[in-house]
């Protein structure tokens, strides 16, 4: 029941600026494991909203949420508000063996510690619960980490870590539908409050410096991201994956990535043409470019908006 979502999740902009760059350039090997791990996350996330989907009860659910509160900023995955619950999920994602010493977290196969992620639970509670108190609003906050990799395992976990793991997934939704859920005004003014207090996080600054001249020029292949294409008279196909696309969504594509990876330069005729190593002809893109854009005429120097 898709309609329950009030706001849905959308690749993050960080992860598709790093994918576009590491299939152009060679990103510093931290940064490439940095973008793995996000892109784990974001995978993770989308298979808990998939399971949602399937919920019977009425709920509002709310994805990838990002508020600032006491001038810190923090990051919530999933809000999912029953009648009487708000329930705070933090998506993990992780594979393979870990454990809990101490309070600490440790991967097995490394013995390095990770991010204890009932701390990052805890730190995500209190600051939503200070954002309603805010308001005013008292509703009962109940945190959860979900654990949604099948081939994750935690030794050591105490019985009481407010935490779902994979082989549980099916009694956090059976516990959901559970709940009551006469739904009412309020909690459409309480989801409408939490989506105006979203803010948007520009990811710019946080990426590997680049320049234009360090790119590989080219079109990639939306489906593996490789550089290695055929272009015939009206499809693009992969050599890699053999994934074939309409040439004019291509061009569209190609151009929409300049403008994500370089939001500074001018979409120009030259530029597009440059930017696809000249794999498709100057008629064909300045029709892509004109049916989806604004010409902003000046004759030589003209450009699309
Ligand atoms: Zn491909």
């Amino acid at each position: 029941m898709k309609h329950n979502f009030i706001k849905l999740r959308t690749e993050p902009l960080e992860v598709t600026l790093l994918k576009l760059l590491r299939s152009r350039f060679v990103l510093p090997e931290e940064t490439n494991n940095y973008y793995l791990s996000k892109l784990k996350g974001y995978e993770g996330e989308c298979y808990l909203d998939s399971l949602l989907a399937t919920l019977t009860s009425n709920s509002l659910i709310l994805c990838d949420l990002l508020f600032e509160q006491n001038n810190t900023t923090f990051q919530i995955d999933t809000l999912l508000l029953s009648q009487k619950t708000l329930y705070l999920f933090e998506v993990k994602n992780l594979e393979g063996d870990y454990y809990i010493k101490n309070g600490d977290w440790f991967r097995k196969s490394t013995g390095k510690a990770i991010t204890n992620p009932v701390h990052q639970l805890k730190r995500c509670e209190t600051l939503l619960r200070s954002l309603l108190h805010s308001r005013n609003i008292r509703m009962e906050i109940e945190p959860y980490l979900v654990f949604t990799n099948p081939l994750f395992t935690l030794y050591q976990s105490p019985l009481d870590m407010p935490a779902f793991f994979p082989g549980q997934l099916n009694s956090l939704l059976k516990k959901l539908n559970r709940s009551s859920s006469e739904m009412n005004g309020s909690h459409q003014q309480l989801a409408q409050f939490l989506l105006s207090r979203h803010v948007i996080d520009s990811p710019y600054g946080r990426l590997p410096e680049y320049r234009y001249e360090d790119l590989q020029k080219g079109v990639t292949c939306r489906k593996c991201m490789s550089l290695n294409v055929a272009v015939t008279k009206y499809t693009t196909i992969c050599n890699a994956c053999s994934h074939a696309e309409k040439n004019v969504s291509c061009i569209l594509q190609v151009a929409k990535d300049l403008k994500l990876l370089f939001p500074d330069r001018l979409l120009t005729l030259n530029a597009v043409e440059h930017w696809c190593n000249y794999l498709y002809s100057k008629k064909a893109i300045q029709r892509v470019l004109g049916t989806n854009y604004k010409l902003i005429n000046k004759g030589k120097y003209s450009y699309y908006l």
